[in-house]
């Protein structure tokens, strides 16, 4: 490719705040909030016009499991935000805690209240742009983009949430990003929201769940008549009165780092949702036959970029071990959700990874060491991009743990600015599991067997 050097030229500089986090998903609106609860001037950095990542301007349909099957485990904030946006949502029980429904713009201002009740500024419509760093791992300012033209921040420490890891990597942390030898990245989808529908044609009609081998979704596939469907994965879940929200199909060879590919699927994607609305008018028509595609993400699914390296990478065979860390800063019970190759599946068979399904009450830890980037000092790393392996990414990667991580990420920043060097490494573990605790994460004893931090790097 050829390159275009940048005239070096001045820009404005703010430096009003401790702690910057960049992406507004999930992990970002409660690591803002939790490091501005904690007394630092923090802000929060979002692309899009709205809060909420993947779950609202990505329009995923429903939050995976809150529960352990026993109990719910990610707490804290993340259960404020889950119980909050449930009691708005009222044909969801009151008790339910696995795989509840989202209504996006319910979530949206969910999520502003959260972060600024807790006294965090945001700031909108602004992109990433650039980082600068000095040698010894410090990053010095982020540049950020947006309709005032190039501005600099400088904060003490900075959590990067923006679920590709953008600012670690562009500070130069090292990264993984999909399969080890092939490259291959989950695909993603685009989700929509059908509008018009007969709710109660559609819930008491066939479970269309791709999962359900009773699913028309199989015929429609195999029958070759609808070219527009891609395979047979569909979820979808009543978000609101007549409205049917969907995570259906995928799109391969999308790579949220690469904005080409990324535009290309958003156009195939709305073409897609326009084709699942036309096959259920037609397999279902009592229930979607009135129905229209009411919305389209204004983000693509992005299931997988960047792991950024940190100073642990948690494995599958910590998930199989159900490990616990001394570090550990929340559990997680999620399955192994990895969506396979195109070859995969258009077979019906998914994934040639496995799937693990954890039996009631047991869970993982996940260390604060998968929060620290190697190499960088003042920056931490909360959401998808965080340090681990290819196939408990397909775990760890989903809301209610996004969640979890990013309360965890925002208090250590706040604690990692309130100290001489920013050093996110030298963050007292103990200190930031007894604040955790005390704001209510689910933290149980760590046993004997609890792996011991190791200052080491693996
Ligand atoms: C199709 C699909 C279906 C899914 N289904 C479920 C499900 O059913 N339940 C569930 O719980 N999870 C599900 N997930 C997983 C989950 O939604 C995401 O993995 C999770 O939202 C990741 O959270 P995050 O905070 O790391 O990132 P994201 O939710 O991706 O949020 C990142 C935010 O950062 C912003 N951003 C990114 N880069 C920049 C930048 N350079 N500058 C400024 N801002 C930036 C983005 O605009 C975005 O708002 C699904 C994911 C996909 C893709």
């Amino acid at each position: 490719m050829n390159s275009y050097t940048l005239k070096s030229k001045a820009i404005p500089l703010n430096t009003d705040y401790d702690v910057i986090v960049v992406g507004g998903g999930p992990a970002g609106c409660t690591a803002a909030a939790a490091a501005a609860r904690e007394g630092v001037r923090t802000l929060l950095i979002e692309a899009t016009g709205s809060l909420g990542g993947m779950g609202t301007s990505g329009l995923v349909p429903a939050w995976c499991p809150f529960s352990d099957k026993q109990k719910l485990i990610y707490r804290g904030l993340a259960a404020k935000v889950f119980e909050t946006l449930k009691a708005q949502m009222p044909h969801v029980q009151a008790d339910a805690m696995d795989w509840v429904p989202i209504e996006p713009e319910k979530l949206k201002r969910v999520y502003d209240d959260l972060v600024t009740e807790a006294g965090a500024s945001v700031l909108f419509l602004t992109s990433l742009a650039d980082v600068e760093r000095d040698e010894d791992g410090n990053v010095t300012a982020i540049i950020v983009l947006n309709k005032g033209g190039l501005q600099a921040f400088r904060a003490k420490v900075y959590v990067d949430c923006t679920g590709d890891g953008d600012v670690a990597a562009w500070a130069g942390a090292e990264y993984q990003k999909g399969d080890a030898v092939t490259g291959e990245l989950q695909p993603a989808t685009h989700c929509f929201i059908l509008g018009n529908v007969d709710d109660y044609a559609y819930l008491t009609g066939p479970n269309l769940h791709g999962d359900n081998p009773n699913s028309p979704i199989h015929e429609v596939f195999q029958s070759g008549n609808y070219p527009g469907i891609p395979d047979t994965h569909i979820c979808n879940n009543l978000v609101a009165p007549r409205s049917v929200g969907f995570n259906a199909g995928h799109l391969w060879d999308v790579d949220n780092t690469d904005t080409f590919t990324v535009s290309n699927a958003m156009i195939e994607g709305r073409k897609m949702a326009a084709a699942y609305r036309d096959m259920l008018a037609d397999v279902q028509p009592t229930a979607f036959g009135n129905a229209f595609v009411m919305s389209t993400g204004t983000l693509i699914g992005t299931r997988e970029s960047r792991r950024i390296i940190g100073d642990y990478i948690l494995t599958a065979e910590d998930y199989m071990e159900r490990k616990s860390f001394e570090d550990e800063i929340c559990r997680n019970s999620y399955f192994l959700d990895i969506h396979g190759t195109k070859e995969e599946q258009q077979s019906g068979t998914g994934s040639s990874l496995t799937i693990t399904l954890y039996g009631p009450g047991e869970s993982h830890g996940i260390p604060y060491r998968c929060l620290t980037p190697r190499g960088l000092r003042n920056v931490l790393v909360a959401g998808r991009s965080i340090s681990c392996d290819r196939r408990v990414h397909g775990s760890v990667r989903v809301m209610p743990v996004c969640l979890a991580m990013g309360e965890a990420a925002g208090l250590a920043a706040a604690l990692a600015a309130s100290q001489a060097e920013h050093d996110v490494h030298a963050v007292d573990v103990a200190h930031l599991r007894q604040r955790l605790q005390e704001e209510g994460a689910y933290l149980p004893d760590i046993g004997a067997d609890a792996v011991e931090v190791n200052t080491g790097e693996q």
